[in-house]
């Protein structure tokens, strides 16, 4: 459907919740940044209601979407097309609508795993070229980072799930879908209990740190380590505190994952690279504005 021509460019991200998100306020920082006309909004949707709500937003005009939780499976089965990484990893974060004059479409990438690399490698600095890296978790999150990771060129991949069938099911399936890269990488899975071999990389993609819990795994195996929390917070994270607490060498919350996430989904909208540091910088005043925005009248 066209559009008036004055009208912005609508944009938003679907979730159940999604009043706490901080995508409207990323997103409202890259269009400032690059003088995108455009407009970024929390759409809501009941549990069920992922696909009706997707498709009035596209019948209305909106250009694009970010999906979040529980939506990101569904969401892969929605698109009319979907890319390889999100293929495989069984999730869309991001919806392009694509205005074809003789038959408009929706195209579905995942982020998620490029957010993560990027933050990981060129934000923080941790190589993972060589590295024997511990990803705790079986779910939605930790899908999108086996995508990613397995073209790092890392020595091994420990998928650690509290449920083992589930770490044992998702690397069968990217086994299936033949996303496993072509590059010498051990992977193993085990149950978070059994963990115990010190790895140099730990990225926690779990939802423990949510229900406060940060002791998932043995002390010993984070001494020395970098630790990645995938939840983000505006105070430390549970995950990130314990880490610390025996020894890792450094831990960082998913913030940043968040932020590049959002940047990579706004370059494939509009063709413009935002500069997601400068973002990330304003840490601070990022909650600050989602504060306000949840607590206004
Ligand atoms: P999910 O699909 O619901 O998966 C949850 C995972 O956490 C499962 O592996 C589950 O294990 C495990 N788990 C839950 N409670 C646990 C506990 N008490 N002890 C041990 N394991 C536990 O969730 P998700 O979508 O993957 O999200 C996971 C986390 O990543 C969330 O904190 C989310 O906020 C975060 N995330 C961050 C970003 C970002 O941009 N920074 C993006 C995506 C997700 P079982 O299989 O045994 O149940």
């Amino acid at each position: 459907m066209s559009t008036s021509r004055y009208a912005l460019d609508r944009y938003a991200v679907i979730g159940h919740p999604v009043d706490h998100s901080l995508s409207p306020i990323l997103h409202a920082s890259f269009a400032q940044q690059t003088g995108q006309r455009m407009r970024y909004d929390l759409l809501p949707a009941g549990r069920t209601e992922f696909r009706s709500v997707a498709a009035e937003f596209f019948a209305a005009g909106g250009r694009g979407l970010n999906v979040t939780i529980p939506f990101k499976e569904e969401a892969a089965g929605y698109c009319d097309e979907t890319v390889d990484s999100a293929r495989s990893a069984g999730a869309v974060n991001t919806i392009r609508y694509v205005d074809d004059a003789s038959k408009p479409f929706t195209q579905g990438f995942n982020t998620d795993g490029v957010g993560l690399i990027r933050d990981i490698t060129e934000n923080l600095g941790w190589p993972l070229r060589d590295q024997h890296v511990l990803l705790l978790g079986a779910g939605g999150a930790a899908r999108g980072a086996m995508v990613a990771l397995l073209a790092q060129g890392c020595a091994s991949i420990t998928l650690a799930n509290r449920t083992l069938s589930r770490a044992q099911q998702l690397v069968r399936e990217l086994a299936a879908a033949e996303a496993q890269s072509s590059a010498e990488v051990v992977i193993r899975t085990q149950a978070l209990a059994r963990v115990v071999e010190p790895a140099d990389i730990v990225i926690n993609a779990t939802s423990a740190s949510l229900a406060g819990k940060g002791d998932l795994i043995a002390g010993s195996v984070v001494a020395g380590a970098n630790c990645y929390d995938m939840l983000y917070a505006d105070t430390q994270t549970h995950f990130c505190k314990w880490a610390l607490a025996n020894g890792a060498g450094s831990a960082s919350d998913g913030l940043g994952m968040l932020v590049e996430q959002a940047a990579e989904a706004f370059y494939l909208w509009r063709k413009v690279r935002p500069d997601a540091r400068a973002v990330l910088a304003q840490r601070k005043g990022l909650f600050q504005t989602r504060k306000d925005r949840v607590e206004q009248p």
